[in-house]
């Protein structure tokens, strides 16, 4: 077997790279110190892959959100166009500039050849070091682990053929109907595809649709909120608090507009706040029944319902949790101050990270809190006072 590795990222989404560039920023070293292992075999593939799917060409969260350890390295940049910040006060990064950042944030740290390509089927500990078992019979040991996986719980009304959390409409066809079930961003992106190809989209709420610049309030990004979280000493509470804080699917004003918009010029029909009773898909289409008695039917139906972070369904967080013994609230685990699995060096970033981290635990800014608990836990420091979310009286109290 190969000689151990120093961190092991199970995972190279975004929460793991901000994570190793947040190491490589504190000591060069950490490139050699480090590996990720992902089945793409390099950083970003599922980020990149679901925004090639809905074709998005402005990220939701502001520009200071990124994986680069200065918030600013976008805002900064001196090749910005035209359109990569949106107008307005809050200004939102287009992929273009987002992708180029990410690119030469991974040049600049030397993490270009960090990722191992393979899917991590087991974990073992032995004695002091983890041995994780890959899907091609490779086997690597680590001191210690960082889960970044990313595995979630998608919920799909009943009856609608789908297993993905994100439908992939690219393929509608000149007239085709297609019944888009949600009210998020997502469920808007959807019907706007299906526009884009001549379809005819037929969007379904179960509730009246919720104007939001973002899909948590920016008060959660710092200690206007975060001060009253950290207060909460129940982890069910905190989970419960976060969910709430989060919601249900809510969409920037911009993008509600343009969608009132095509309802009111008929290209567009919306049922909204009609929740959906039943679904019936077949080979030949499919037929939606909404809760006040109407039936659509239409040739395909999709859902952009969401899906919350779960520890059951992620075979390795379920082995890691359980071999532990780590308490699981709301289906994610109570981590300690470093986001470890108390008494074990396994870290864990991502929604999964809920009950420290709050309702932006899985977003970009979530990211960036767990990179600099985590770097702060490997280089010894202290966490909670390197974690930029709380206010240092809230810290200074917690810590005692
Ligand atoms: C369409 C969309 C748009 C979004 N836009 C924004 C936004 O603008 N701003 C924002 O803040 N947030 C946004 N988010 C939310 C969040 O930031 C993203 O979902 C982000 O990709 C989460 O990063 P991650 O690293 O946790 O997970 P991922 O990007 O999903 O990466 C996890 C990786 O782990 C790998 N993996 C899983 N299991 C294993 C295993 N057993 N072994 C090895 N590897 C494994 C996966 O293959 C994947 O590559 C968006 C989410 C979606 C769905």
């Amino acid at each position: 077997m190969a000689p151990p590795i120093e961190v092991l990222i199970l995972g190279a989404g975004p929460h793991a790279l901000t994570l190793a560039a947040e190491l490589c920023d504190r000591d060069p070293a950490w490139g050699q110190r480090l590996v990720a292992v992902d089945p793409a075999g390099c950083w970003m593939n599922d980020w990149n892959a679901r925004f090639d799917q809905l074709e998005i060409t402005h990220l939701r969260s502001p520009t200071v959100h990124h994986p680069h350890p200065d918030p600013h390295a976008i805002s900064r940049r001196r090749d910005l166009q035209r359109n990569d910040l949106t107008p307005g006060g809050y200004q939102r990064p287009s992929r273009r500039v987002f992708d180029l950042t990410v690119e030469e944030l991974i040049e600049s740290s030397g993490l270009n050849d960090s990722v191992i390509g393979g899917r991590v089927q087991d974990v073992r500990s032995d004695g002091d070091l983890w041995v994780t078992h890959l899907d091609d019979g490779r086997t690597l040991s680590a001191e210690h682990l960082v889960l970044a996986t990313n595995r979630r719980r998608a919920t799909i009304p009943t009856g609608v053929r789908q297993t993905a959390a994100i439908p992939d409409v690219r393929d509608v066809t000149a007239g085709e109907r297609v019944v888009v079930i949600g009210g998020g961003l997502t469920a808007v992106q959807l019907a706007d595809q299906v526009l884009t190809r001549d379809g005819f989209p037929i969007m379904v709420t179960r509730r009246t649709l919720v104007e939001r610049h973002f899909d948590v309030d920016p008060g959660w990004m710092g200690p206007k909120y975060l001060d009253g979280f950290e207060r909460i000493a129940d982890p069910t509470e905190r989970v419960l608090t976060a969910r709430s804080a989060r919601g249900g699917g809510t969409v920037p004003p911009g993008d509600l507009e343009r969608l009132r918009r095509e309802v009111e010029s008929g290209r567009v029909e919306l049922h909204e706040g009609n929740p959906v009773e039943r679904a019936e898909t077949t080979d030949t289409g499919a037929c939606v029944h909404l809760a006040d008695g109407r039936m659509i039917r239409a040739d395909r139906v999709v859902a952009a319902t969401g899906s919350l972070p779960s520890v059951d369904d992620d075979p390795i967080a379920s082995q890691l949790v359980t071999a532990s013994e780590t308490d699981v609230v709301c289906d994610v685990p109570v981590l300690d101050d470093h986001l470890r699995l108390p008494g074990t060096t396994v870290y864990v970033t991502g929604g999964l990270a809920t009950v420290q981290l709050g309702p932006a635990a899985g977003n970009l800014a979530g990211a960036r809190r767990s990179a600099k608990r985590i770097a702060a836990s490997l280089c010894g420091g202290t966490p909670m006072i390197e974690d930029p979310g709380t206010s240092s009286e809230v810290t200074a109290t917690r810590l005692g």
